[in-house]
């Protein structure tokens, strides 16, 4: 399997960071190596020293698709949760000084934490709010209106490239309220109000 990322997919992330607004989706990917699940703990890798949350929804394809139209991409998939890309964010801030790509930063081990997947059923899935409590406060508060390319968008943009397969997970982009995490942090993300993940920093 295989994991697709868009970034700056929220306007005032993008800003947050002193980026540009985006006039088509920019999409990096993760190894599958880089999974973290079951609420196993995070450890902070020893080549960074400001590793930030972002917390973002996470979309399971599952069925194989190419070049997916936008008004059927929402064939491909039925389960969502919330997820945290983690980022190295100096490490990041170097590759983009000098243009190079992101991976290093990005697609590390465990650096892609995974919730406990929900089926979608009548949820509309760009009417969703999100949070990130971090130690007991809410640090990122996120509403999947406020996405700038939609799922069914980012599907069939990232389709036209990658063939998509089952298993597949796309990670959508996280709103402003990025942060570094320190050791023994816990951090609980809620997807309207229900809390799909739960663990700690190492
Ligand atoms: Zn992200």
């Amino acid at each position: 399997m295989k994991i697709l990322c868009i970034g700056r997919n929220y306007g005032l992330h993008a800003k947050e960071l002193g980026n540009e607004i985006p006039d088509k989706p920019v999409i990096f990917s993760k190894p599958d190596t880089a999974l973290l699940r079951n609420n196993e703990a995070f450890y902070i890798p020893s080549f960074s020293n400001d590793v930030h949350y972002e917390t973002e929804l996470v979309v399971r394809i599952e069925k194989m698709g190419k070049s997916i139209e936008p008004q059927f991409a929402h064939k491909y998939y039925s389960h969502i949760t919330l997820g945290v890309d983690f980022t190295a964010r100096d490490v990041q801030n170097e590759l983009k000084s000098k243009g190079l790509p992101w991976e290093l930063a990005k697609a590390f081990d465990n650096s892609a934490v995974v919730g406990e997947f929900i089926p979608i059923e009548n949820r509309p899935i760009q009417d969703l709010h999100f949070t990130l409590v971090k130690n007991g406060q809410v640090v990122q508060t996120g509403h999947t209106s406020d996405m700038l390319f939609k799922v069914d968008e980012i599907i069939a943009f990232v389709s036209k490239y990658f063939t998509l397969k089952t298993g597949d997970l796309i990670f959508t982009g996280t709103p402003a309220g990025v942060g570094k995490v320190d050791i023994g942090d816990q951090l609980v993300g809620k997807l309207e109000g229900r809390e799909l993940f739960n663990f700690e920093i190492k």
